[in-house]
């Protein structure tokens, strides 16, 4: 069990196949679709009998339960039409994110995201995976799931934040000719390294562009 699951609780033997055939190559997020349900809830629901459904990890606002071990199949995605070539239950992790619902539709909580983040991230390193097979079952069935993911921008904010976690990045406040200009920076030994396109904030009458012609970053 990763450090960062609170509990194991194995699916009932009905919901899952053991020992999957293919390396696990696709972590794909959902989410439950029901109004304040927690991981443990989710969790004992699949322990307790056949359901014909499941996913190896549910993640709430306080905690993440496994259900499915990772070198287990769930059944998460599978699917009689399939939109991505290769992600399928055989080779991929199912996380299911709990939601809340209100008048406005469903939602998955800050925290509940702040948590799938961690977990993908450290799914992302122990399988050495990377953002482009991070998928929405969406992206494998075209299912409405996970619902408040579907817009595009959305889930690249998602994906960005995933990024960022996985490269450690910080906000650094910088103070500049008393100004205060936040960029993101990744340290390594003590150093703050920045974006390139990012220096024209911190210098501000240099421009950063790139020459085409040259192949080249360009500063003027
Ligand atoms: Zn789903």
């Amino acid at each position: 069990m990763l450090e960062i699951v609170n509990e194991f609780l194995q699916a009932d033997s009905r919901n899952f196949r053991a020992n999957r055939k293919e390396k696990i190559k696709y972590l794909v997020v959902h989410y439950t679709a029901n109004d304040g349900d927690t991981a443990e809830n989710n969790a004992k629901y699949f322990a307790r009998a056949s359901r014909g459904t499941s996913a190896h990890y549910f993640v709430d606002e306080k905690e993440i339960w496994q259900s499915v071990k990772d070198k287990d199949v769930a059944w998460h995605c599978g699917s009689t039409k399939y939109y991505h070539p290769e992600c399928r239950n055989e080779n991929s992790i199912g996380i299911e994110m709990c939601s809340y619902k209100d008048s406005s539709g469903y939602h998955i909580s800050g925290e509940t995201q702040s948590r799938t983040i961690e977990l993908l991230v450290v799914l992302m390193k122990k399988y050495d995976i990377d953002l482009n097979h991070v998928l929405r079952h969406y992206d494998v069935t075209h299912k409405s799931c996970p619902a408040p993911f579907l817009e595009e921008s959305i889930w690249r904010n998602f994906k960005e934040r995933v990024q960022a976690a996985m490269e450690e990045r910080k906000s650094l406040v910088v103070d500049v000719k008393g100004k205060e200009v936040v960029v993101e920076a990744i340290e390594l030994d003590g150093v703050n390294y920045v974006r390139l396109r990012d220096v024209p904030k911190l210098i501000p009458p240099l421009e950063v562009g790139y020459d085409d012609k040259k192949g080249r970053p360009t500063i003027k």
